[in-house]
């Protein structure tokens, strides 16, 4: 352990505590892997406002260049292309880690890779904070509570998952990384903190992700029906990425390990879904139905009491709002496309 460094954390987070999120004495190094991605770019884009040094590790599976480019010229801010299955050396405070794909699509593409990223990758970040005394973050997922048998889902809830299914890759390997994480937090007196992330949607995300969505935005601006897997009653609830983004950094600068469920409590079977996006976007879209996929949990809704008591956070955009907020992101990009 490096004691200037060790000492440098201790400072910086405890007047941290004392100050709102967003406002901060001395700047802090945060490492953000997987920061080229939908939620990584805009968490880089609040750090930096608020003074941090960033720097991303990416290796591009998922993530775009673009989502930084109006960083680049920024000195508090360094882009590196690296896989976070190899080991790295940096000299940091903080460190979110975000690798790894998140949309179904994109995870299932390669599965070894995918529990790799969960595992491997988790291990390396994990064995540079205790190298280096940074407080680590995990970005896990509501995917650990799998189909659930407990609904709303509290944190408390050991989950119902399949340990062989074609979702396994990302669930079971989130769930090893969570485990990682507390073994250092005990073994090795990493602090860390732990985020379940509910289903988070905003600009920047993949267009054609598969993730519903953007399939559903994505569809109705192309003048095509939104494809309902299923019969469509199955439910989500939907986190608008700004809330997530606020409450990643109350988490990380809280006194709170977690784990913490981040998600909005508005639940919405994928029909409701589609009527609202018809409502936002274009009140002549359709929906066809399609087939749905193994293991598709049946419903998922955050119970988030911890956090609101906990963390005084709760998220602030409804449905319809951070709908409308990402129609422009994805209208300029179809565009593009032609
Ligand atoms: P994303 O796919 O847009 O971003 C993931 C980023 O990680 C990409 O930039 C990708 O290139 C990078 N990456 C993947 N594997 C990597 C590797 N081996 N080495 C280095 N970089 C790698 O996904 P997102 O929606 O921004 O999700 C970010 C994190 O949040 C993920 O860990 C995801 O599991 C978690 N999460 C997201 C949601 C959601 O709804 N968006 C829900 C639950 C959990
Ligand atoms: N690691 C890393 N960067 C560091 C320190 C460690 O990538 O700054 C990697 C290291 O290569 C190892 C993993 O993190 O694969 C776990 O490290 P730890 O020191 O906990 O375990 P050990 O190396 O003793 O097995
Ligand atoms: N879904 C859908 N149409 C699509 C994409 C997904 O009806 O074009 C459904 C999918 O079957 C699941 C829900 O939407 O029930 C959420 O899927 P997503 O891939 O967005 O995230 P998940 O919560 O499954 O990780």
């Amino acid at each position: 352990r490096n004691p200037r460094v060790f000492s440098t954390t201790a400072n910086n987070v405890a007047t941290a505590r004392r100050l709102p999120v967003g406002v901060r004495k001395k700047p802090l190094r945060v490492v953000v892997t997987g920061g080229a991605g939908f939620v990584g770019s805009h968490l880089v884009d609040k750090l930096l406002a608020r003074g941090d040094s960033v720097i991303v590790v990416d290796n591009f599976f998922t993530g775009r260049k673009e989502n930084l480019a109006h960083h680049l010229t920024n000195p508090r801010f360094e882009l590196i292309r690296h896989d976070v299955v190899e080991p790295i050396l940096l000299e940091v405070d903080q460190i979110y880690h975000l690798a790894c794909p998140a949309s179904p699509v994109h995870y299932k593409f390669n599965p070894i890779k995918t529990i790799k990223t969960n595992v491997m990758g988790t291990l390396n970040m994990l064995g540079l904070a205790k190298r280096v005394g940074a407080r680590f973050l995990l970005t896990s997922t509501s995917e650990v509570y799998g189909d659930p048998l407990e609904h709303p889902q509290k944190e408390s809830y050991w989950g119902h998952v399949n340990p062989i299914g074609v979702r396994s890759c990302y669930d079971e390997g989130k769930r090893t990384a969570e485990t990682l994480t507390m073994d250092y937090h005990r073994g090795a007196g990493v602090e860390v903190r732990i985020a379940r992330i509910f289903n988070t949607y905003g600009p920047r995300m993949c267009l054609d992700d598969g993730r519903v969505v953007s399939n559903f935005v994505a569809q109705t601006l192309r003048k095509q029906p939104m494809t309902v897997y299923g019969d469509g009653k199955q439910t989500r609830s939907f986190q608008y990425v700004s809330d997530l983004v606020d409450g990643l950094i109350t988490l990380m600068e809280s006194k709170y390990i977690g784990p913490f469920n981040l998600g909005n409590p508005g639940e919405f079977t994928m029909l409701e879904l589609a009527q609202v996006v018809k409502e936002t976007i274009d009140p002549s879209a359709s929906v066809e139905f399609k087939p749905n996929t193994a293991d598709d949990p049946h419903m998922r809704k955050p119970d988030i009491s911890k956090a609101k008591s906990l963390l005084h956070w709760e998220p602030k955009v409804s449905l319809r709002q951070g709908l409308s907020r990402m129609v422009s992101d994805f209208q300029k990009r179809i565009l593009d496309e032609k």
